[in-house]
């Protein structure tokens, strides 16, 4: 069992059964034994990739997108381009980049990177040594400077934790964490009954909710409502409220079981995208999507790019097309159906790049 795994039975011991979301936060964010807290979980020797360590046209693309979302909103100058939890830095670093050929945008822009790990900000730092812009760090939403801003979080909200509320005997109650008889972790109903929930279900059956994305969406809203601005989400998600136990954790690029060897795995929850949008559109922010990643690349011109960069470096092209295909396609270990793009805005922004295609909801 992991150090974390250790001094989690021994909350429990003191305190009791631990809700999901606490587990969660624990195994994820614990200062000293989290799972971002102290590692690279990235690339082929890391625990899982994402499509900004797949190929450098993600972060490209996202790049030049932003540079039109800038046009969209008049060339406020300065502008703050902000990333959600950015792992090793690599999209930030790649959107750069490509900007360059915007240098008015290039020369407008500020970065803030919102990071809580400071083994992954020191990474950060590293990839981001040359990119030639002012870089921040903060911990929070709450932290990046003011003004009109274009904000990106992928695999962000997937991180953030959930409660679980799991129906038994004809109640639902909230999912915990305890000991069981062999001293090993596992998954139980609290004791309590939860009446305020009022969805029906069967024996057995788990639903989720995020209460952390939806206070950043109800915050994050209301700041573009108020400074102007677009934030585009792209996560593993469904994009229709449903039913399910979504929780995995993955380790060595295998699923692995959450409760084993907490601290030591990567823990998520697939993001529901039809409720982040009711609490964005609560707090006043206009909502584009969820359309899928792949549909949402194409109509940024993935496949222009990735026929440009092979055409520059001909002994790269198969490359090239796996990665655009690993990102755009839609069967079975592709990411293109699996992901969706959702775009939250000031309601006086036009429809921005990549949703104008009847993906209004
Ligand atoms: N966007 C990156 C990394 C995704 S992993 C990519 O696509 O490769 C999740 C990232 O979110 C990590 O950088 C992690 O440290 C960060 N993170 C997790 N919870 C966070 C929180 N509550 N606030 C800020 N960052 C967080």
């Amino acid at each position: 069992m992991s150090e974390l795994g250790a001094h989690i039975k021994a909350v429990i011991a003191e305190d009791g059964p631990m809700t999901v979301e606490r587990y969660m936060e624990l195994a994820l964010g614990h200062p000293d034994h989290g799972y971002y807290m102290n590692r690279d979980p990235f690339g082929a020797s890391g625990d899982f990739t994402t499509a900004p360590e797949i190929s450098q046209m993600f972060g490209e693309l996202i790049g030049l997108w932003s540079a039109e979302v800038w046009n969209q909103m008049g060339r406020p100058d300065p502008v703050q381009l902000v990333e959600f939890g950015p792992g090793r830095g690599t999209l930030t670093s790649d959107a750069l980049r490509a900007a360059r050929i915007v240098p008015d945008f290039r020369a407008a822009l500020e970065v803030t990177l919102i990071e809580t790990s400071p083994a992954l900000a020191e990474i950060q730092h590293e990839t981001l040594l040359t990119a030639g812009a002012p870089i921040a760090w903060v911990p929070t939403l709450a932290d990046v400077p003011e003004g009109a801003a274009i904000f990106i979080g992928n695999e962000f909200l997937d991180a953030l934790p959930v409660r679980q509320y799991q129906r038994s005997h004809n109640r639902w109650r909230e999912r915990v964490v305890w000991v069981d008889k062999g001293g090993a972790l596992a998954f139980a109903p609290g004791r309590q009954p939860e009446p305020f929930i009022q969805a029906a279900g069967e024996e057995g059956d788990i639903i989720e909710t995020c209460p952390a994305a939806h206070r950043l969406m109800f915050e994050l809203a209301a700041r573009l409502v108020k400074q102007g601005g677009v934030a585009l989400f792209i996560d593993y998600g469904h994009s229709v409220t449903s039913i399910g136990d979504t929780l995995q954790a993955v380790r060595g690029h295998a699923m692995v079981d959450p409760l084993v060897e907490p601290g030591e795995c990567d823990i998520t929850a697939h993001v529901d995208f039809a409720a982040m949008a009711r609490s964005a559109r609560a707090a006043g922010a206009a909502v584009y999507g969820p359309i899928d990643q792949g549909d949402f690349l194409r109509a940024i011109g993935i496949d222009m790019r990735a026929q440009a960069l092979s055409e520059r470096t001909p002994e790269r092209a198969a490359e090239f097309e796996q990665a655009r295909r690993r990102l755009v396609g839609k069967d079975v270990g592709e990411m293109g159906g699996l992901f969706k793009a959702m775009i939250v805005a000031n309601r006086n922004h036009p429809i921005p790049p990549g949703f104008d295609d009847g993906a209004i909801r």
